[in-house]
């Protein structure tokens, strides 16, 4: 079966980029009934934190996105944390010395740059020479005689690299680019580039679909993998497969510097998980021609790599945005009213704890559902409801409270005074009365109003937010705006 696996290194803050790249495998396994590793690549101390990783399970777990071995839930190939299965690199490497596939290297970086520029000013590939590759036992001796630390090196086959990407094609990589590298460091801490494929080989990863930014280490990766199938650890190279890069603004590579590729930042402005997924899905891969707002589970219908596309994704912010709007129209009034709830609460919402009201809440959100695109937009919207006074932004009101207005706003306050309050209907036939009287449509009547109840110029629908609010606060309101 497909064993597909989701393998970050814990630093920083979850990113776009990198959520992009487990929900592909994520779906990919879920719609091959197949399995998800999710191993952690935690060998380089240095840059890794646990803080990062505990934020990455939960992401993760916020999306909905969940793993058949890995953290958690451990499974038949545990440690999932590299940096628990040292002694087995350690093992490893050993073996693929022992074998020839991989020597010492005692080269210094001073030497390696030098014979780097020398490389580059004759016009010649500028990667590892291959000094070390066949040293004398006095060299050898010398060297350790100086007290010269040396690093694993892995010993490339002399000869192209050919394989076929589930994303691009044929791809092939000649010897001259294709260098010797590093596997372990003076330190013996192991590198990247061994540990990754050595956990792929023994978790029996058959797919690994991961960023073009990876591109360059995947012959490495399968001569490494060669070798290791030569010594029993493997059992075959698995498929590759690299997702298109993703275009931030001014069409260049989103980074996970760039603050709009945060995971957080979408959390807390109040994206919904299946409406961010949905999002996320459509970077690189595409539903259908005419159609892209979806279900996670309908998502993992049609899910496959033959659907995901070579070429660069561009993040569109509006785009998310529309998409998270009609998942928030889909879901059920309760649900809705629930997914709002941080947002009606510090340190989001500006009013006391005890100034809000359940059944106002209740009452209104109805009409907030159709209009939010993210859900802390609601904040704003209801804050009427629960500040003592209304919001003043000075330029919403010198707007609306144009000459004028006052007789506007006396007049809609005597109709409203004497308005049947038990409808919305009743409220509006009231401002528009008010409106005739001073020869102005319904538009440009309510705006005074609207200002003055609310004070802001949008918001929810204007005869509904009157009523939730009541008569009397609607009118000490008006009465405030014309004092
Ligand atoms: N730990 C690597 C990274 O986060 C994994 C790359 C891969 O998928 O092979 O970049």
């Amino acid at each position: 079966g497909v064993r597909v696996r989701f393998c970050p290194s814990p630093t920083g803050n979850p990113h776009v980029g990198l959520v992009r790249t487990a929900l592909f495998n994520w779906a990919f396994a879920r719609h091959h009934q197949g399995t998800l590793v999710f191993r952690i690549e935690d060998t380089d101390a240095a840059r890794d934190s646990e803080e990062s990783y505990l934020q990455l399970l939960d992401s993760l777990r916020w999306l909905g996105l969940d793993w058949d071995e890995g953290p958690e839930v451990g499974g038949p190939h545990a440690p999932y944390r590299q940096s628990e299965r040292m002694d087995i690199y350690a093992d490893v490497a050993r073996r693929l010395k022992e074998a020839g596939h991989a020597y010492d290297c005692y080269c210094t970086n001073e030497e390696l740059e030098e014979r780097r520029a020398e490389a580059r000013a004759a016009g010649r590939p500028s990667g590892y020479d291959g000094r070390c590759r066949a040293l004398t036992a006095e060299q050898v001796a010398a060297y350790q005689a100086e007290g010269r630390p040396s690093i694993v090196r892995f010993r490339m086959p002399d000869r192209t690299i050919t394989f076929t990407d589930l994303v691009r094609g044929e791809l092939t990589f000649t010897p001259e680019n294709v260098p010797d590298f590093g596997i372990v460091r003076a330190s013996g801490a192991p590198l990247y580039t061994l540990v990754n494929p050595v956990d792929d080989a023994l978790m029996g990863i058959t797919h690994v679909l991961r960023g073009e930014d990876l591109l360059s280490s995947t012959p490495r990766q399968i001569a490494l993998y060669e070798a290791l199938t030569e010594l029993g650890v493997a059992q075959a190279v698995p498929e590759f497969g690299h997702l298109p890069y993703v275009m931030g603004e001014g069409n260049k590579k989103l980074s996970k510097r760039d603050p709009e590729s945060s995971l957080n930042l979408y959390r807390e402005r109040g994206f919904l998980p299946e409406g961010l997924l949905n999002y996320l899905s459509l970077l690189g891969w595409s539903y259908s021609a005419d159609q892209d707002v979806f279900t996670v589970a309908e998502m993992v219908e049609r899910f496959d790599i033959d659907g995901v596309n070579a070429n660069p994704a561009r993040f569109d912010l509006k785009k998310a945005e529309a998409i998270n709007a009609d998942h928030i129209r889909r879901l059920d009034p309760k649900a809705f009213a629930d997914a709002c709830e941080p947002w009606l609460r510090a340190p989001y919402a500006p009013w006391a704890p005890e100034a809000f009201d359940e059944a106002a809440w209740q009452a209104i959100a109805p009409y907030a559902q159709t209009r939010l695109t993210v859900l802390s937009d609601i904040t704003d919207n209801v804050d009427f409801l629960f500040l003592a006074e209304p919001v003043h932004d000075e330029a919403s009101w010198a707007k609306a409270m144009k000459e004028g207005s006052a007789d506007l706003l006396r007049t809609a306050r005597a109709r409203l005074e004497a308005a049947d309050w038990t409808a919305p209907e009743a409220l509006k036939d009231a401002v528009l009365a008010a409106g005739e009287a001073h020869g102005l449509k319904l538009g440009k009547a309510q705006a005074p109003v609207r200002v003055a109840v609310t004070g802001r110029t949008v918001g929810l629908p204007l005869f509904e937010s009157l009523q939730v609010l009541g008569r009397d606060r609607v009118l000490a309101r008006i009465d405030a705006a014309l004092a």
